[in-house]
């Protein structure tokens, strides 16, 4: 770096001055010529001192000028007005990295760029070298303009060049590399994105730039495309929402439906952002066909809403409608009625004509009992085959009793489906606000109940909710409380009563039967707890324990004497009933074939592969099965072909007074000799006196179990009864006298 010495100035003065060794003689004139110069010199000296001080100040200026300039993240360099270079800084000569060595103090701007360009440091200029290098001259002379310069390592500066009042420049420089290269991702985002974007200008007078998913969502050329505004497309879109106001930067869509250039109807939603375009403030609008999410968002309310069979309201949507014309009646005189419809036969038509009908019929029946009803009135499915119905506008319990008895009657035409005529009973049970209730729960609950009722009491009919009706629901909560307590306490246990048979007079066996002893209810009976403990699922613990406990009291019985184990339908649906089965065989030692499962039909009832597949299983492990009850079912003998039984079960009904009811008697007969016919042991319940016994006998039926022989008892005295009964037979005696 240069720096500008004044030169020294040779005065006459100062060569008088230091002439050496000749004294002069000073005469008053001389004197007073050397009092001059004196004076002369002394400021001469002071002159020279003061610029030497000023010199040094420029210096340090200087250095502080370029330090700082030296730590400015541009790069910046000063040019005289000829073009020459005075200073720059560090990072100017880092971006020029490679041409360094071309400027020096003192060098043309012009020169170093025309060195560049032989050597190849910018490739913009290539084939066109003069033409470049004047246009990169003229630009300095533009005030103010930028312009950017892509360098041979592809590195792209940006450069900003102004004049100087004393007719130089000052040139900036930046690096904008990065930049340009998230600008060009940024770029291909925007043109390959499937989402039509627009980016328009603040005020929506301008479109700036849209990507070829928007051109063709409007279906114009490009060309024209770029010509609209923002409001021109309202006028397309015809419900554009937005009034002018692009400005606010929400996230938020507005969303509406348009018209699309093919004429097709779809939802559309809009998110606008605001964001720089062309280092102006402008807006990004993208467009969304929101069609199908739309679609799936009303089926998925609908669903929520409705039933999938019949399209009737659901149990949700009911709640809300109740609660509305409950808030109505509560201002006027006026009751709300809740009818709860249940249809008596739909598993027997399910059963016997399959799924498809089942599904036809209650269609049929949503549609029927919907065009009974006055349009005020509501109707929803609740479950299986259970329908509410609201009335509202009730003065008089009789106005339900009205449209009860129209709902049944419309239910009790045949239906004709599927080429079946269809005829299917209904009953209905009724509760009135305010009095059954005055909330939907509670309302629906009460009118559950009443249908119970009708169901249980008066099939085909119509109910009322009474008071007492509630209290015997409430006995049954507390039963299953008891119930569930008396299984975690261990109280349950399984009674004995032996199966005879009736050639021999031996004990083959004994059912297991539960027993639960409550300290002040006496002895509960199993009839009364077993619907409950299948309700609430409780059967499952239930089964199991018998179980395992039979099994481990028949080990300790002689190995002729086998035990029966009663099962619920519930427990095939678990999953886990032969491993249950088996672990209970492992656990007591028990073999196999002295295990005997008893069943009744109802399990057979839903034909379903999982249970034919769990029975099949059981029987291979070498367990017998039974069909308990038999005779009670709908189709009793059809299952008997869907199973090999080892054992039927005659139900008691068929029993009692076999010695005096010829038809009794015909069906034991017709059962026992089927019984033959399939090889299948044929066992009478509920035996109860000897004339039975001996028309039972006399009918060739194989086994009885009844009173007659003994009633269910502890393990306790079974050994002690085995023991006895033995050796009374062995003396020639009958098995029940030792009973
Ligand atoms: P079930 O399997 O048909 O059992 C026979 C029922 O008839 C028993 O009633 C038994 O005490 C009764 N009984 C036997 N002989 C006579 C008689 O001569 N006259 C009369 N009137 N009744 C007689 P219990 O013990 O009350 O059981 C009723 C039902 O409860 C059983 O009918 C069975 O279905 C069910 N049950 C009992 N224990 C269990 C069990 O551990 N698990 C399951 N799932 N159900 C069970
Ligand atoms: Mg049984
Ligand atoms: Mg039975």
């Amino acid at each position: 770096m240069p720096t500008v010495r004044p030169k020294k100035k040779k005065t006459k003065h100062a060569a008088i001055a230091r002439l050496p060794g000749r004294p002069v003689k000073p005469t008053p004139k001389l004197a007073g010529v050397r009092r001059r110069i004196d004076s002369e010199i002394g400021e001469l000296v002071r002159k020279r001192a003061e610029a030497e001080a000023a010199i040094a100040e420029a210096r340090k200026s200087h250095e502080r000028l370029r330090e700082a300039i030296d730590h400015l993240p541009q790069g910046i360099v000063f040019l005289d007005a000829e073009g020459r270079y005075i200073l720059w800084n560090k990072k100017y000569a880092e971006i020029y990295n490679r041409s360094a060595d071309l400027f020096q103090p003192g060098a043309r701007l012009a020169d170093t760029i025309r060195i560049g360009v032989e050597r190849g440091d910018y490739p913009e200029a290539k084939g066109r070298e003069e033409e470049w290098i004047a246009g990169r001259l003229a630009k300095m002379h533009q005030p103010g303009a930028r312009h950017e310069q892509t360098l041979a390592d592809g590195r792209v500066v940006l450069i900003e060049e102004r004049l100087t009042s004393d007719g130089g420049v000052i040139g900036l420089r930046v690096d904008i590399t990065e930049l340009k290269q998230r600008e060009a991702s940024f770029r291909l985002l925007f043109d390959s994105n499937p989402v039509p974007m627009i980016v328009c200008s603040l005020d929506g007078e301008r479109i700036l730039g849209a990507n070829d998913a928007a051109i063709e969502h409007y279906g114009y050329s490009r060309a024209d495309f770029e010509k609209l505004t923002i409001r021109a497309l309202q006028a397309f879109d015809s419900q554009l929402p937005w009034t002018g106001d692009l400005s606010g930067d929400e996230q938020a869509a507005r969303t509406w439906k348009h018209v699309r250039a093919d004429g097709g109807l779809i939802d559309l939603a809009i998110y606008s952002r605001q964001l720089v375009h062309g280092g102006q403030p402008a807006v990004l609008l993208a467009l969304m066909d929101i069609t199908e999410r739309k679609r799936a968002e009303a089926r998925l309310a609908f669903m929520a809403q409705h039933d999938g069979l019949t399209g009737l309201p659901n149990r949700n949507l009911l709640r809300q409608q109740m609660d509305d014309m409950l808030q109505h009646t509560r201002r006027s005189s006026e009751k709300l009625a809740v009818l709860v419809l249940g249809l008596d036969n739909f598993k027997a038509v399910n059963d016997t004509l399959g799924h498809a009908v089942g599904d036809m019929l209650l269609r049929a029946v949503a549609k029927r009992l919907r065009s009974t009803l006055r349009e005020e009135d509501a109707i929803a499915r609740l479950n299986s085959d259970e329908f509410a119905i609201l009335q509202g506008g009730v003065t008089r319990p009789e106005d339900a009793t009205l449209l009860a008895r129209r709902l049944l009657e419309a239910i009790a035409d045949p239906f004709l489906l599927d080429d079946h005529s269809v005829v299917v009973g209904a009953s209905i049970g009724i509760a009135l606000s305010p009095g059954d209730g005055d909330d939907s729960d509670k309302l629906l609950k009460n009118a559950d109940l009443a249908l119970s009722r009708a169901k249980n009491d008066f099939r085909g009919t119509f109910s009322f909710f009474e008071a007492e009706m509630d209290a015997r629901a409430q006995g049954r909560r507390k039963l299953e409380t008891d119930l569930r307590d008396a299984i975690s306490k261990g109280v349950l246990q399984p009674h004995y009563q032996p199966l005879v048979d009736l050639a021999t007079g031996r004990i083959t066996g004994f059912e297991a039967l539960v027993r639960w002893p409550d300290p002040e209810r006496g002895m509960i009976s199993p009839a009364e707890f077993i619907p409950v403990a299948e309700e609430t699922g409780l059967i499952n613990a239930i089964g199991g324990l018998m179980l395992r406990r039979a099994c481990k009291d028949a080990a300790q019985w002689p190995d002729d004497v086998r035990v029966a184990v009663n099962l619920s339908p519930l427990q095939f649906r678990t999953g886990n009933l032969l491993a249950l089965v088996m672990d209970a065989l492992k656990q007591s030692g028990l073999a196999p074939r002295r295990l005997e499962l008893e069943i009744t039909e109802t399990l057979l009832l839903e034909k379903s592969s999982q249970v034919l597949a769990t029975l099949h299983a059981l029987r291979a492990l070498g367990v017998r099965i039974s069909m308990d009850d038999f005779g009670t079912g709908y189709s009793s003998l059809s299952y008997l072909r869907s199973f090999p039984f080892d054992k039927i079960k005659i139900d008691r009904s068929f029993v009692q007074e076999v010695d005096a009811n010829r038809d009794a008697q015909a069906i034991i007969r017709s059962i026992v000799s089927l019984g033959k016919g399939l090889g299948v042991t044929i066992t009478a319940e509920g035996v109860e006196t000897e004339a039975e016994l001996s028309c039972l006998r006399a009918e060739g039926c194989h086994e009885g179990q009844g009173f007659l022989f003994s009633r269910a008892r502890p393990q306790g005295e079974i050994v002690a009864l085995l023991q006895a009964q033995r050796g009374l037979i062995a003396a020639g005696g009958k098995a029940h006298e030792a009973a």
